[in-house]
């Protein structure tokens, strides 16, 4: 919670979405490199950093279910967009001098290392920084629960969910003018008015095992090292 500010070891789970820019699909070159620049900011600021990223911006299990497929063969294909994206900022991040690693849910050792707990952390107390690839390695999951999940094992202080929106509002601001940001959250009343913080199997995750969320808008430049260093930027989910 807020007394663990500022953060030493954080999560950070970034949607698919953020990648893409301002285009409809994919990955935009400007957006990563932007986005590897302020990773290796948070990294060279002494902040042990691991990362989830989701799929969105290529393939979601859900639209191809949507169009008939069978779910796990379809959330399978989601986990592998995953791991483009993983390839796609390990890159961008090592062509900016720093050190990276993609570890991956699922077995494709000749692109990233398998998910080694121990391992993991060892890299996080070396000072790399941490891609997490292929979600949970489960299809019917999400790269939100990914998130929950590793932020847990690797006993980090918050996971920081950076999306398009600087926090949670009362309803979507993009319909309602009238709606109003909250800056703080419990997970009870973000489960029960079904506010869009993460998917519910994510948020009673984090909240049976006391780990809070910060829900913040990571397109805009800065805002990143904000919310790492503990400024209260978004919406802080907690107890
Ligand atoms: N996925 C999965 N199991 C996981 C994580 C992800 O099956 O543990 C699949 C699922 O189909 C999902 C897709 O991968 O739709 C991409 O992940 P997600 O939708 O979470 O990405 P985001 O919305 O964050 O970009």
């Amino acid at each position: 919670g807020l007394e663990q500010r500022p953060y030493k070891r954080v999560l950070l789970k970034l949607s698919g979405e953020v990648l893409m820019g301002d285009t409809a699909f994919g990955i935009d070159t400007n957006t990563i490199n932007r986005l590897a620049r302020e990773l290796i900011e948070v990294q060279q600021s002494g902040i042990e950093l691991a990362i989830v990223i989701g799929g969105g911006n290529i393939f979601r299990g859900m639209s191809g279910t949507a169009s008939g497929m069978d779910r796990a063969s379809a959330d399978y294909m989601g986990m592998l967009a995953t791991m483009m994206n993983s390839i796609a900022l390990q890159d961008a991040i090592e062509r900016q001098g720093a050190t990276v690693r993609v570890i991956s849910a699922l077995h494709i050792k000749e692109i990233a290392e398998p998910y080694i707990r121990r391992r993991a952390v060892r890299h996080l107390e070396k000072g790399r920084i941490l891609v997490f690839a292929a979600g949970t390695g489960n299809p019917y999951f999400t790269t939100d629960t990914a998130a929950s999940l590793r932020a847990m094992e690797i006993q980090a202080d918050a996971v920081l969910k950076g999306t398009k929106v600087d926090g949670v509002y009362t309803s979507d601001p993009a319909k309602d003018p009238s709606a109003k940001r909250y800056e703080t959250l419990t997970f009870t009343e973000a489960l029960a008015k079904r506010l869009g913080v993460m998917d519910a199997t994510a948020m009673s995750l984090c909240r049976d095992n006391h780990m809070p969320i910060v829900v913040f808008d990571v397109t805009t430049p800065g805002q990143l090292l904000k919310a790492i260093s503990g400024e209260a930027v978004g919406t802080l989910v907690q107890e």
